[in-house]
């Protein structure tokens, strides 16, 4: 590797003095002092190579440390020589259908229930997943609404295993697996992830209604018999945060991986919203730093860069969440070659690409100066909903920025 840059999925927060290096692609993290960062940042600028700017250094000493801090920066990813052309998708979530079997008071797709049809027949679903396969996705995973409440599910299912070589995940309430579809579904998908949201009969019944509690657990004794690729996720309120060492200890028991997802603001959510407690309230990362004080990850998205999902109506958006109109990237039956389409120049033109980065903090107002922003912030769609729905955002900073300010920049 000769001449470098820094990558596109690069971030860097100042704060007196020092510079930290986050890589949203590997998750890594690197703090140095500003003087170094300058200097690489204007030997970049320069167009150096890497024995240039060794050899620029003022001594010994210094051409060491920096052609040792080079090497880290070049492994870890922050460096690169090649510009970012195309997108290598990772994983696509295609929900398959807005309907639902089930209401569940926190549900941010706002599912509705199973009357209406579905936009996408089979046939265009197939051409779809046609589209997919042919750009080499890694993960397919089917969602909605509760995708097995398609009567032609299985037919798709069955008809994407026979194409795709990939991994096949599947984002369910579980009511609708019984000892009929078992077989069919175990055969061809790799994942299960089940929302259960909570511990018990009384806590699962407040979220997702009466009886779903001992139905999921009827379909885990089924699924256990053909694979342990089950994941068992719960919504975290305030209200059943207290359960989580429970919804650990659940977990263990029936041999299934636990997921704690944060709660979401969005639809049906926000009509519950008081029911959960005020919005200052909820605020899963401050639980985090808490309990987990050195170990403070930041905002590392994999929308668009890594991950698409396609809605019901086959609009394409960066992911399950950030999926409202101002987000489409284009409706996929329109695009002729999904792989021509991800090349990156071409994506950063997009109306939904550039309102999806509106919400990163670097680029969102209220914070986009603040050294720990990238640590306040674990996902885009907070943000969006933050701005959407009015947050007071002082009471958040006031909660979290002195804290953070310790963690992230090692403040005494
Ligand atoms: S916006 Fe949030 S949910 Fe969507 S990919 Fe990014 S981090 Fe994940
Ligand atoms: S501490 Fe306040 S200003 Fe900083 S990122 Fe968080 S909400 Fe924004």
């Amino acid at each position: 590797m000769e001449k470098l840059k820094f990558s596109e999925r690069c971030i860097f927060e100042r704060y007196e003095g020092k510079v930290l290096l986050l890589n949203r692609e590997t998750s890594h993290k690197i703090l140095i002092s500003e003087n170094c960062f300058n200097i690489i940042v204007n030997s970049i600028d320069m167009g150096y190579s890497i024995n240039q700017i060794i050899n620029n250094m003022a001594d010994e000493d210094d051409s060491k440390f920096i052609e040792k801090l080079l090497s880290v920066l070049i492994h870890r990813k922050f460096l690169v020589n090649e510009e970012l052309t195309c997108i290598k998708l990772q994983t696509i979530t295609f929900l398959l259908t807005n309907r639902c079997n089930l209401k569940c008071k926190h549900c941010c797709a706002s599912a509705v229930d199973n009357h209406s049809e579905d936009i996408l027949d089979k046939a265009t679903v197939m051409k779809i997943i046609n589209k997919l396969v042919a750009c080499n996705v890694e993960t397919i995973i089917f969602s909605g609404g509760e995708p097995l409440i398609r009567n032609d599910f299985m037919d798709i299912l069955e008809e994407t295993r026979r194409k795709f070589k990939g991994k096949i995940g599947l984002m369910t309430n579980g009511v609708l697996i019984n000892k009929q579809n078992i077989t069919q579904l175990v055969t061809n998908i790799d994942e299960f992830n089940i929302s259960i949201d909570g511990c018990d009969e009384d806590s699962c019944s407040t979220i997702r209604g009466k009886g779903v509690f001992n139905k999921v657990m009827e379909t885990i004794s089924l699924l256990k018999k053909y694979t342990d690729k089950i994941y068992l996720s719960m919504v975290m309120t305030p209200q059943n945060r207290k359960l989580k060492s429970q919804f650990l200890e659940m977990n263990k028991q029936l041999g299934t991986l636990p997921i704690l997802r944060d709660f979401v603001v969005g639809e049906r959510a926000i009509e519950n919203y008081d029911h959960w407690g005020s919005k200052e309230e909820i605020d899963i990362a401050a639980y985090q730093m808490e309990n987990n004080i050195d170990d403070i990850s930041f905002l590392s998205c994999g929308g668009i860069f890594h991950e698409l999902a396609i809605r019901h109506d086959g609009m394409m958006v960066p992911c399950p969440l950030m999926s409202d109109d101002e987000f489409i990237l284009a409706d996929i039956q329109n695009v002729k070659n999904l792989q021509s389409f991800l090349q990156y120049d071409n994506l950063k033109l997009l109306s939904g690409f550039i309102n999806f980065m509106r919400y990163f903090p670097e680029n969102f107002d209220y914070c986009k100066t603040c050294p720990v922003n990238q640590h306040c912030w674990y996902c885009p769609h907070d943000i969006y909903n933050a701005y959407k729905y009015g947050r007071n955002m002082s009471i958040k900073c006031e909660l979290k920025k002195n804290i953070l300010k310790k963690i992230v920049w090692k403040e005494e």
